[in-house]
């Protein structure tokens, strides 16, 4: 099997790990780049094309929902590490990508696997001398030494907790221990010094599993193992696996997980408010950050005496567009219309039901529903 082939496979089996994405229009300026494997990344708002793609597709776990997996008979194929430093180097010189995503599945031994990416990012930072971004994969189990290894070497690393809890992935895969493998190379990596941090990846709805835990867990990673930010990829029933004939999860479920991520991360607020809206452990169909508002609110609230955090929940305002409505009243500025609200980058639409300036309501809520 030649380079390409084996890029065709390698970058279609890369799929299911999340990187910042971004949408299709902004992808057309890259179009002209047709190579398998590449996509495109989110960086700083920044469109990069970044190689992701795996090192090997034969897996020796059994996790149920993955093509990879020992139980599933897709198409297999491996790159020696020679090989895909050579052709990501080739790429990156013909400027077709601007950095690496490398990831792998667990051939036969966690270390064996995580050595040969090792080798090819060595080759690729020390033999091409490549100092732009990449991302390695941690694979579960591996050792303290090859993991602080891939520390030194990467920007980013992650390791893929998949599930909320040890019993939930206990559901999927019997081949990796949800403490040892994955939270305790979690606190390894805490204490590197990674240039741009860590992040992990679930699969959402493959182990039954509620929004609740999701977020549950998701704080304690924040709090406890410093993670960078979470991926969530929706269950999808793939063919010659063990879970083929169970039910996908829609992808607003996984929209949702994202928006009440970006919640707490971004604007901390706490875990109990999100429980206080949930249905049987979810969260409810539509926007969370509007259900937020309509059980936080009980009267519209006035822009001008409102504080930070009333003004965080507010729809259509973020942390920028509050701060700047702080800023203009301890100026001794007073909001006078929506106009001004605009032009402090709030989203009026989104903000009106939920604000008054002065005694005049911008609308009802019943009217935005
Ligand atoms: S460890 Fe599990 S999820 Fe990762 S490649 Fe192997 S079977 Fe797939």
């Amino acid at each position: 099997m030649n380079v390409i082939e084996k890029a065709r496979i390698l970058g279609a089996s890369s799929k299911w790990d999340r990187c910042n994405a971004v949408s299709l229009s902004r992808k057309s300026e890259f179009r002209r780049a047709r190579f398998p494997g590449i996509y495109y990344s989110d960086k700083s708002g920044c469109v990069v094309p970044i190689f992701k793609v795996l090192m090997s597709n034969a897996c020796s776990f059994d996790c149920k929902y993955c093509q990879n997996s020992a139980c599933c008979s897709k198409p297999k194929a491996a790159f020696t590490p020679e090989e895909l430093a050579e052709l990501f180097y080739r790429l990156y010189k013909n400027r077709l990508v601007e950095g690496l995503f490398l990831s792998s599945a667990v051939t036969c031994d966690a270390d064996l696997a995580e050595e040969r990416m090792l080798e090819a990012v060595r080759l690729i930072r020390e033999k091409y001398r490549f100092q732009g971004y990449i991302h390695l994969k941690i694979l579960p189990g591996i050792s303290r030494e090859l993991l602080k290894e891939a520390c030194l070497l990467a920007d980013r690393v992650s390791i893929n907790i998949e599930a909320p809890s040890a019993s939930r992935l206990a559901e999927l895969s019997s081949t990796k221990d949800y403490k040892i493998d994955l939270l305790r190379r979690q606190r390894w990596i805490a204490k590197q010094n990674l240039r741009f941090g860590h992040t992990t990846q679930f699969v959402v709805g493959a182990a039954n599993e509620s929004d609740a835990e999701i977020l549950r867990m998701l704080c304690w990673q924040y709090k406890k193992v410093g993670l960078k930010r979470a991926y969530f990829s929706a269950f999808k029933p793939l063919k010659g696996t063990p879970l083929e004939h169970k039910e996908e999860t829609p992808d607003e479920r996984e929209r949702r997980l994202y928006m009440a991520d970006y919640l707490l991360r971004k604007y901390g607020f706490p875990l109990k408010e999100f429980e206080q809206i949930m249905v049987d452990g979810n969260l409810p169909k539509g926007d969370p950050k509007i259900h937020l508002a309509m059980h936080y609110f009980d009267a519209p609230l006035d822009i001008n005496d409102a504080s930070y955090d009333e003004l965080l929940h507010v729809p259509g305002i973020g942390p920028k567009s509050a701060r700047r409505i702080i800023e203009l009243r301890e100026e001794g500025k007073r909001i006078r219309d929506v106009k001004e609200l605009a032009a402090l980058g709030v989203v009026v639409r989104r903000a009106r039901p939920f604000i008054k300036i002065g005694n005049s309501m911008q609308s009802r809520i019943g009217d935005y529903l």
